[in-house]
């Protein structure tokens, strides 16, 4: 399937184009309509595979379709959640680039680096918070960031961050999202302790598996 079958938003297939991509991935093929149609997503991925653009690119066109209206500051509308402070930049710089032609504003935040900057940031309207789970719990706690427009949430490497340790800090994460949500998981593993983690968090998702 060409990119165009898939029902992105036009700013979104002109970003693709100029990107040099001529076809989805096996993973963008299935992840895009999924996302796109709002249901809940599992998905066995390693990196390399395209798993960024494949829930970038929907999260991107979903927001889109309501006009930024519920943007305000420090209020992301979608939370994704990373287990190193450079998968975080890395999957931000993603979302910039494919959302280049769109209006919508993305964050990065992680801890191991001065706050400041992150409250200043958030002052201003977010769409995307893209986060490490520590430092985001550390806003929470000063009240800098309000996850209570959080509409779509992903765990990006969920393995990695439950190999971190960070379960604790997922589960009060997820305690201040609203229950009325889109999640997607993805996991290069699946673990016992991921299924039990997928099973709280998801919706009847549709699986796929690269
Ligand atoms: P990821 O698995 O998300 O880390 O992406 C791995 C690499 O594949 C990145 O360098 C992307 O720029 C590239 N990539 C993603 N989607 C496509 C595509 N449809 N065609 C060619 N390259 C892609």
């Amino acid at each position: 399937v060409p990119f165009a079958a898939l029902g992105l938003a036009e700013p979104l297939l002109r970003a693709i184009a100029e990107t040099g991509y001529t076809a989805p991935t096996p993973i963008q093929a299935q992840a895009i309509p999924q996302v796109l149609k709002g249901g809940d997503l599992l998905a066995a991925a390693q990196t390399g595979t395209g798993k960024t653009a494949g829930f970038t690119l929907p999260i991107l066109h979903r927001l889109l379709e309501t006009p930024l209206r519920q943007a305000r500051p420090g209020r992301p509308r979608c939370l994704i959640l990373t287990p190193t402070r450079e998968l975080a930049a890395q999957v931000e710089e993603s979302v910039r680039t494919y959302g280049k032609h769109t209006p919508v504003r993305s964050m990065v935040m992680f801890g191991g680096v001065n706050i400041n900057p992150q409250i200043s940031a958030l002052r201003k309207p977010i769409d995307i918070l893209v986060a490490t789970p520590g430092r985001l719990l550390d806003h929470a706690q000063q009240k800098t960031v309000d996850l209570s427009g959080v509409e779509i949430l992903v765990l990006d490497e969920a393995d990695r961050m439950l190999d971190m340790g960070f379960i604790r800090d997922i589960r009060r994460v997820l305690a201040l999202l609203p229950k009325q949500r889109q999640n997607l998981l993805f996991s290069a593993t699946f673990s016992d302790e991921i299924r039990d983690l997928a099973r709280g968090v998801l919706d009847k998702p549709e699986e796929i598996s690269v």
